[in-house]
């Protein structure tokens, strides 16, 4: 079944960015917009932003994107729960999305705002603290856990750089390199200089209550208790491959490159914002590139509408 007409703009990723970036171009009044979002990504695994401007206590992502959704639709914007599998060109100039079923939904312009996902070990009792007492941003994050012994989950290399990265925030900080991988002799010369404890050991489970991380329970049995934590495993995946596949430009890691002042991709009419860019993992960052990018969109689309 495909989805007959032809929207003016197809968000894909209905996220942080995507939802910003709906709102902003709902009200201009003038555009048939779509939201399609596969309804899990970063945002729906916080449980808590606390560096977000009027929100001093905090809001989980599934609240602010309940808001996001409500405040969209009320100037119009539809959404359709779905997981896009590919993209290509019309002749029309436009762009053709199609699920993994074969359903398709046609837009003139196109805003990718799919973001990332971090890579993490599928440890018990870690889901339920993300956000709240363990964390993965330490420019989000780095505050919460001033003078609070801390331990850093990870693995090899990526968990090491931030053990030392966070050591300027805590003096009592352990790195446990959960999966074992190879930690380099610079790190572990860093690791060392800094005092930090180095811990090659599984993790079997993470106890916590009430949102507060309060010990690590290793494979061997053994604990350590703790009040925050984070992690970092390396190898996070980026949603790019739709960018990619309509002939966008990727940095070296996969992030896509954009145009810094429109957020528009060198593919005409195809705008990326939020993580899936390059350096923009905050939450702010990426409502700042959603509402950057639905203006862009807003001109071009009235170029069009215009005949240009
Ligand atoms: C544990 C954790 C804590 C964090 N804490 C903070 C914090 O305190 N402060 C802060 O500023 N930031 C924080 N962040 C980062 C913040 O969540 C991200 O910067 C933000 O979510 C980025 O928004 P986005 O719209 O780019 O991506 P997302 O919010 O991840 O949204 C992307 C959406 O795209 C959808 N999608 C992807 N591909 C497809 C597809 N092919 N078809 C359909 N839908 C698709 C996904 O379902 C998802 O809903 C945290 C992240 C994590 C994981």
């Amino acid at each position: 079944m495909n989805n007959k007409e032809v929207e003016d703009c197809i968000i894909v990723g209905g996220g942080i960015a995507g939802l910003q970036a709906a709102i902003q171009l709902g009200r201009y009044s003038a555009h048939r917009v779509l939201v399609i979002d596969r309804g899990y990504g970063r945002s729906t695994i916080c449980k808590s932003y606390r560096n977000i401007l009027g929100w001093p206590d905090g809001v989980s992502g599934d609240e602010l994107r309940a808001r996001g959704r409500k405040q969209a639709e009320s100037v119009g914007v539809k959404f359709v729960k779905d997981d896009i599998a590919s993209a290509t060109q019309t002749e029309a100039r436009g762009f053709r999305l199609t699920n993994k079923n074969g359903t398709q939904y046609e837009g003139r312009t196109l805003l990718l705002a799919t973001g990332l996902m971090d890579r993490y070990p599928d440890i018990a009792g870690l889901s339920s603290l993300l956000g709240t007492s363990v964390f993965v941003c330490p420019d989000c994050d780095g505050y919460e856990i001033q003078d609070r012994r801390t331990v850093v989950i990870g693995s090899g290399d990526p968990g090491a750089s931030m053990a030392i990265l966070l050591s300027e925030r805590t003096k009592d900080i352990t790195y446990i390199n959960h999966e074992g991988h190879a930690v380099s002799e610079e790190h572990r010369r860093q690791l060392e200089a800094k005092g930090i404890p180095y811990i090659e050991e599984e993790v079997a489970e993470i106890k916590g209550e009430a949102g507060t991380i309060s010990s690590v329970i290793f494979k061997d049995g053994t604990t350590l208790q703790t009040e925050r934590g984070f992690i970092s495993f390396g190898g996070n995946a980026i949603y790019s491959e739709l960018a990619q596949q309509l002939g966008a430009e990727l940095e070296h890691n996969k992030h896509v490159k954009s145009d810094p002042r429109s957020k528009m991709t060198c593919v005409e009419n195809l705008w990326v914002a939020g993580d899936v860019g390059v350096h923009s993992e905050l939450t702010t960052v990426a409502m700042g590139e959603g509402a950057t990018a639905a203006i862009w969109i807003n001109k071009a689309l009235k170029k069009m509408n215009a005949g240009g």
